[in-house]
């Protein structure tokens, strides 16, 4: 029981952090980057965190994560990366010949004030970056916001370095998918083109982390958007950014930059988010939604009829990244389950201001945190003090179940010790179908083995 010493009496904190309900921003820069086809992540940094964020990633989605480093040491924590960083863009393109590469910082060249922009401009005009490859960068200092802000940096350093604004508009809708699964991004895509809409997904890990084994391996796989892509969203109909932490900067960006008009939406996890994502997207493409995602969602209101008995009431503890969390939030309110605790490590004003408003004053004793103390620690004093029926979050979340013995489900980064998650969407109603068996599944489980013999039930 390694949480075993975690007390009940909970002690106001402000400058102690216990096991953070957040990882480190490269993380999520190197996430976004590998959703670019044909790009190679650059850490510039020292090794450790570039092994660190390279072994994060390989774990929760199980393929090898190819991503290079500056390699910082002692001289250069001193002195500054200049020189390492040119040489190491001079490398890749000699030795790797990606067609991009995406440089994200790290605390450590940060904190030294390392210039990136203009060292990647350097490198560019001492003719390191051959004809028709680029290097973009973007700015993640790990000691502020969380791998949620990295991912939502890099995006918008795809932006940055792309859009072009030719005044031209094609007949496309740029959809910014936020922090979520290579089979969510491709749900979205499946569900743009069953509704005839062409899109533009930005960034795009589908055939990146879920590729297909050939038997051969491809340093860069097939999938990820493409350069000439990333330069038309500036020509684009319109932004649906799905996720206002992951997604919305870079579509404000793109807004200011091309004036393509942008709506944040929650990421379409559950019925209500998926509704309005639906109703966006049929709305900005001017199509009109097809029979088949209609019968969709009628399957999904079926099925939550049929569990809604066993979810009635129930109280459920969360933890996670802020985009899943309201969304989530707001479904687990639609089937009648109460979320009470709601924890998550990204700062942002925002959080509790929109867990309020989809938890509706259906949950009064609801208690939400985030930023630097809303941590796991936090969250297993709360269950101590009043258990819940459900903890749902990533793969941390095992201890404490472990321990308070309660039903747990996985959702979310990292997940570390099992297989298979990445390859199943949580986004759109086939999402939330699979998400309400995983739910009712952990609770009848729980329910079967508490059962004394007399009331083991074949049919529950
Ligand atoms: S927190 Fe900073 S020093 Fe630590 S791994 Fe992340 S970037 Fe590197």
């Amino acid at each position: 029981m390694l949480l075993r010493h975690t007390p009940n009496e909970i002690k106001e904190r402000k400058s102690l952090t216990v096991n953070p309900a957040k990882t480190c921003q490269p993380i999520g820069a190197m996430y976004a980057a590998l959703g670019i086809h044909g790009c190679l992540p650059h850490s510039h940094g020292s090794q450790g965190c570039c092994a660190y964020h390279r072994s994060t990633l390989t774990r929760h989605y199980k393929e090898p994560i190819m991503a290079a480093t500056s390699s910082f040491t002692e001289g250069s924590s001193v002195f500054g990366g200049q020189s390492n960083l040119i040489q190491a863009i001079n490398n890749i393109f000699t030795i790797y010949n990606p067609d991009i590469i995406a440089v994200h910082t790290t605390c450590l060249s940060e904190t030294i004030g390392d210039d990136v922009n203009q060292i990647c401009q350097k490198a560019r005009d001492d003719g390191k970056v051959p004809e028709g490859k680029y290097v973009i960068h973007c700015s993640t200092p790990s000691y502020v916001g969380s791998h949620v802000t990295g991912f939502a940096n890099m995006v918008k350093g795809m932006v940055k370095y792309f859009s072009e604004s030719t005044g031209e508009k094609k007949n496309q809708i740029n959809i910014i998918p936020g922090w979520v699964e290579p089979s969510d991004m491709r749900e979205i895509k499946k569900t743009a083109k069953e509704m005839g809409v062409k899109i533009v997904l930005f960034p795009d890990t589908s055939d990146v982390l879920d590729a297909p084994q050939t038997g051969h391996h491809a340093f860069y796989p097939k999938g990820g958007v493409t350069i000439p892509e990333l330069k038309s969203i500036g020509e684009s109909k319109y932004t649906l950014a799905l996720g206002n932490f992951a997604s919305e900067a870079a579509a404000k960006e793109l807004e200011n930059k091309c004036k393509v008009k942008y709506k944040a939406l929650d990421i379409p996890i559950g019925l209500s988010a998926t509704d309005r994502f639906i109703v966006a997207l049929s709305r900005a493409a001017d199509v009109d939604v097809p029979a088949s995602i209609t019968d969709e969602r009628g399957r999904l209101v079926d099925i939550i009829t049929d569990m809604q008995q066993y979810f009635y009431n129930k109280r459920v503890a969360l933890f996670g990244d802020p985009d899943h969390l309201i969304a989530l939030t707001e479904f687990l309110v639609d089937i009648d389950m109460k979320p009470v605790y709601i924890v998550s490590g990204t700062p942002g004003k925002e959080f509790g201001k929109r867990i309020k408003e989809v938890l509706k004053d259906t949950v009064p004793e609801a208690k939400v945190k985030n930023g630097a103390n809303a941590d796991i620690f936090l969250l297993h004093q709360w269950m101590k003090n009043e258990p819940v029926d459900l903890l749902i979050g990533n793969t941390y979340g095992k201890y404490i179940a472990r321990d308070e013995d309660t039903p747990f489900i996985r959702m979310g980064f990292p997940i570390l010790d099992r297989i298979g998650h990445s390859y199943f969407p949580t986004v759109g109603y086939r999402g939330a179908m699979r998400m309400l068996e995983n739910i009712l599944s952990a609770l009848m489980d729980r329910q079967d083995r508490d059962a004394p013999e007399e009331s083991f039930e074949l049919v529950m």
